[in-house]
């Protein structure tokens, strides 16, 4: 075989990885077509590709590279932990430093009575965990038919199979099965796309009282949780209506069930406060975890549980666990990471700085003709492309067409943003300066300009 390296030619690089590299969400036919983008280096919030260009990270990485690329301590952090303890499992009355200490520092972080962590290693994994826990807790209170889980159409809780149940993506559930038995999707608090005449807060009360409707029809003792993201992030960044949040948290307190916050893309500074449960006053029995805990640096998740559901687990061995729960290396990574959040006060930077900075430029984009609302929540905003943006038109050609276009128009201007269909997303690093910021705002309009004249 090749050594295959940084130096060789892109299109090399493009057709080996076309031959043997099967991509998530891809079509490996329109990759062998294409090509991939082969990402070599990055620093800060800038990725050099294989033909030198450089290109600027406004989803940092998917939704995950909170303090940026290129910081030499996470590198150490892994160097010192691989050869001091590369591996020991959490199993079996086991345990080390690296997952005490990060456990301790989740404890501590995490708002609440949310004191006890369970390790994956991403975000799907925890979902994963999260469906066992919640239906061990009620088996244990001597409710054993309370295994029903309430999740929301548009929702993303990762791909395996219970979180893609979890989830309530259709594409990805008429591609094997999915939702397994027992988790059932409420709709989603989508005013832009959803909301007909309702004004945006009337929508987001029916939106949630949807949940209320929901546990009536299958009867409390058949519910066990209701799991959502307080900002849908890969359904399109779908900032709830005021109203929503509060409804929910009323339901949730009235009603015994428990309620999963899943803080994959909102967890570590993102919506400006540690985690969203903070932004929307929350008070989950679990929150999931990943992305940022570790920037990215290293594949690392987890389910944060209260000291009510906790105790109940540990009552018995509870028959649940990963290889890599806890997984040394990337606990000392996740660590120093959190030391970085913490001591570059990176989150008081998100609330002070970029994300004030980011809104003001994000809402003078609401001025183009092709954008039909501007959202944003701290450091995660969505627009929407409309074919009129009197009446929040949906364009002819098929829902997703055209924020593919606008998307590689963002790729031809060295701009990483993402489309949902017809919205267009960004997550940029925290770490973002207003400079860079600036750089994020020139890039879109010259992306929406020469997407919007393609459409006229
Ligand atoms: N939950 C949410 C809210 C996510 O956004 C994601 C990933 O984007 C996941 C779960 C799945 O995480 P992972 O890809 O680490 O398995």
């Amino acid at each position: 075989m090749n050594k295959i390296t940084n130096h060789m030619p892109t299109a090399e690089l493009q057709a080996l990885d076309a031959a043997h590299h099967m991509h998530p969400f891809t079509a490996n036919a329109e990759l062998a077509k294409k090509g991939a983008r082969v990402i070599t280096r990055a620093s800060g919030v800038t990725l050099t590709d294989s033909e030198g260009e450089e290109i600027l990270d406004a989803m940092a990485g998917l939704w995950c590279v909170n303090i940026g690329y290129g910081r030499d301590e996470l590198a150490e952090a892994a160097a010192r932990q691989m050869r001091e303890l590369p591996y020991y499992n959490t199993f079996f009355m086991s345990t080390h430093v690296p997952a005490i200490a990060l456990a301790d520092k989740l404890a501590e972080l995490a708002p609440g009575d949310l004191n006890h962590v369970f390790f994956a290693s991403g975000g799907s994994e925890a979902n994963d965990t999260n469906i066992r826990l919640v239906r061990r807790y009620w088996e244990l209170m001597g409710q054993p038919e309370k295994t029903v889980i309430i999740s929301r159409k548009n929702a993303y809780h990762g791909t395996t199979m219970g979180g893609a149940s979890l989830g309530g993506m259709q594409g990805m559930h008429a591609q094997g099965g999915m939702p397994i038995p027992d988790i059932v999707h409420i709709n989603q608090p989508h005013w832009y796309l959803e909301g007909g005449d309702m004004d945006p807060e009337e929508f987001g009360l029916a939106r949630a009282r949807e949940l209320e409707q929901k546990i009536d029809e299958l009867g409390e003792g058949r519910v066990a949780a209701f799991i959502a993201e307080p900002i849908q992030g890969a359904g399109g960044v779908i900032v709830p209506p005021d109203s929503y949040w509060p409804e929910i948290t009323r339901i949730c307190a009235e009603r015994d069930i428990l309620l999963i916050v899943d803080e994959v893309i909102t967890g570590f500074g993102r919506t400006g406060k540690w985690f969203g449960t903070q932004t929307y006053d929350l008070k989950p029995d679990i929150m999931t975890v990943a992305k940022g805990l570790s920037s990215g640096y290293a594949p690392i998740g987890g389910s944060i549980v209260s000291d009510k559901v906790a105790e109940v687990i540990g009552r018995e061995e509870f028959a649940h666990g990963y290889t890599y729960s806890g997984h040394p290396v990337a606990a000392a990574v996740a660590l120093e990471n959190l030391r970085i959040l913490e001591e570059e006060k990176i989150v008081d930077h998100v609330r002070d700085v970029a994300a004030p900075y980011l809104a003001e430029k994000w809402h003078q984009l609401a001025d183009h003709p092709f954008v039909g609302e501007t959202k944003i929540v701290g450091m995660m905003a969505s627009l929407a492309l409309t074919a009129d943006k009197s009446v929040r038109k949906p364009f002819e050609a098929p829902a997703g067409t055209v924020g593919y276009m606008v998307r590689e128009r963002c790729f031809a201007n060295n701009l990483i943003m993402r489309h949902v269909g017809d919205r267009m997303v960004v997550s940029p690093p925290l770490v973002m300066t207003k400079a860079d910021i600036d750089v994020l705002y020139e890039r879109a309009v010259k992306s929406l300009d020469e997407g919007y004249a393609r459409v006229k």
